[in-house]
């Protein structure tokens, strides 16, 4: 496990989100955030045959991970004056 790496970090090199849609970077494959249904991935896919794969949860869940464990990191941020 590596700690050093963000969630979304690993997300991210699975996944890719044109507008609506989020698309394997392995296959092409894509699904609208609208789908429930677990990702289809295209034949040859490393992840072909998965049905257990629910991308956009995962993300909803690192999102909500991060704000609870970034709120304090958030306000650091801001002690940084930007007068640019
Ligand atoms: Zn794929």
């Amino acid at each position: 496990m590596h700690m050093n790496e963000h969630p979304l970090e690993t997300w991210n090199k699975h996944w890719v989100i044109l507008g609506s849609r989020l698309r394997c970077r392995l296959c092409g494959a894509s699904q609208d955030h609208t789908e429930n249904s677990p990702f289809h991935h295209s034949l040859g896919c490393q992840f072909w045959g998965r049905q257990d794969q629910f991308p956009w949860s995962e993300l909803a869940e690192i999102h909500r991970q991060s704000i609870q464990a970034g709120s304090s990191a958030h306000k650091d941020e801001n002690h940084h004056p930007k007068n640019l």
